[in-house]
């Protein structure tokens, strides 16, 4: 009775930490996101019993798919037997493809595989490592981001009369059944939203020279439009001229809200945000994208428009990078977020402020656009 309260408490500690947000509003540093961060749970300590973790193993992993008939919803659940008990912890990773990483204290895999492959459905493998004589790191690979609270990392107990040993219980929820696309290449017909950051009462960056980056953003999502018109894409801006979406001096959901719903009213096949970037340091420099995975496409995506604004642009590299801004997490369609170059960067500022270097952002995004369709095409049922 009281292990079953201790295990309610554990949910419980579990639900409160998973309303832990995503960034309100798309911040002009990269630094906002840091994966792995967040502990999700630490349990596994038997009520009563002393445990001195150690010389323990790691026997077998189980695995089960559960769908529910009615809302579509999923769950894995994978089991490991361990020979006595352990303690585990659990934490998701973004970086550099989604994971949940799961340190269990105590043992080290004895005669099992180590390594399995999963049906891809929530997780693609699931593998373990020995760090020591003592620790284990399992490493379960996932498709899609998951969010805090959709997964439970746990112990149960040795059940002597059903004949079951100690074991590691992970848990992972899938709420939503994922969305199922299937893309075309080229961009005829295609259905872009072309979201320009800030806006309106929200200047965004100001760089030293005055240029705000609203402006910026406004006059390259305007020359992106102007291409991907020309090669009869239908695109959907969230605001054609400089102004806020939701309404004057709206909060930061309230305004990204807004800018989200449009793409999914018009169900979207893809959705840009763009933006300019800065840091306190004026030295920081270079071109990034942003991306959440929540479905098989955002990283394509994501990566396509940078290697696109690359080539165009030329500027430092600094990566295709994970993150929860709320833009690109709650659309439904593959979405990126791109920081062309900083405005907080003179040098920058001044080609940013270029109409010459605003067309080339602009044939970067176009070129990125097209060549994630061009990609995305050849997953066509696989994914
Ligand atoms: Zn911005």
């Amino acid at each position: 009775m009281l292990r079953r309260v201790l295990c309610f408490l554990v949910i419980s500690v579990v639900l409160a930490v998973s309303s832990a947000g995503y960034a309100a509003k798309a911040p002009t540093s990269p630094v906002a996101y840091q994966p792995g961060s967040k502990l999700l749970a630490v349990v596994g300590k038997t009520a009563g019993a002393s445990i001195t973790p150690g010389g323990q193993q790691l026997t077998q992993i189980r695995w089960a798919n559960h769908t529910d008939a009615v809302t579509g919803a999923g769950r894995l659940r994978l089991v490991i037997d361990t020979t006595g008990p352990v303690q585990v912890s659990g934490t998701v990773s973004a970086s550099p493809t989604p994971r949940l990483v799961v340190n269990v204290k105590g043992a080290v895999p004895g005669q099992t595989d180590t390594e399995i492959d999963l049906d891809g459905r929530i997780a693609d493998s699931i593998s373990m490592k020995s760090e020591d004589d003592r620790n284990t790191v399992i490493t379960v690979e996932l498709p899609l981001m998951v969010d805090e609270g959709e997964y439970k990392v746990f112990t149960l107990p040795q059940d002597i009369p059903n004949k079951k040993p100690n074991r590691v219980v992970i848990d992972i929820n899938q709420p939503l059944p994922p969305a199922k696309f299937n893309f075309t290449a080229g961009l005829k017909g295609k259905t872009i939203v072309l979201d320009p950051g800030h806006g309106g009462s929200d200047p965004g960056a100001v760089g030293l020279a005055g240029s705000r980056e609203k402006n910026v953003n406004l006059a390259v999502a305007l020359r992106v439009k102007a291409l991907l018109d020309k090669a009869g894409a239908k695109v959907v801006m969230t605001h054609q001229d400089d102004r806020d979406v939701f309404g004057p001096n709206a909060s930061a959901v309230d305004e990204l809200k807004a800018r989200a719903t449009i793409a999914n009213v018009k169900k979207a096949d893809i959705f840009v945000s763009i933006h300019s970037n800065a840091a306190a340091n004026r030295s920081a420099d270079g071109t990034s994208t942003y991306f959440y995975q929540k479905t098989r496409y955002d990283y394509l995506l994501a990566n396509n428009l940078q290697a696109g604004m690359l080539e165009a642009g030329g500027l430092k590299d600094k990566g295709t990078l994970p993150a929860n801004f709320y833009v690109i997490k709650r659309t439904t369609m593959p979405a990126a977020l791109v920081e062309m170059a900083f405005l907080s960067n003179p040098a920058e500022e001044k080609l940013l402020a270029s109409p010459q270097f605003q067309q080339k952002m602009a044939e970067g995004i176009v070129q990125g656009i097209e060549s994630f369709f061009a990609q995305a095409a050849t997953k066509g049922g696989e994914w």
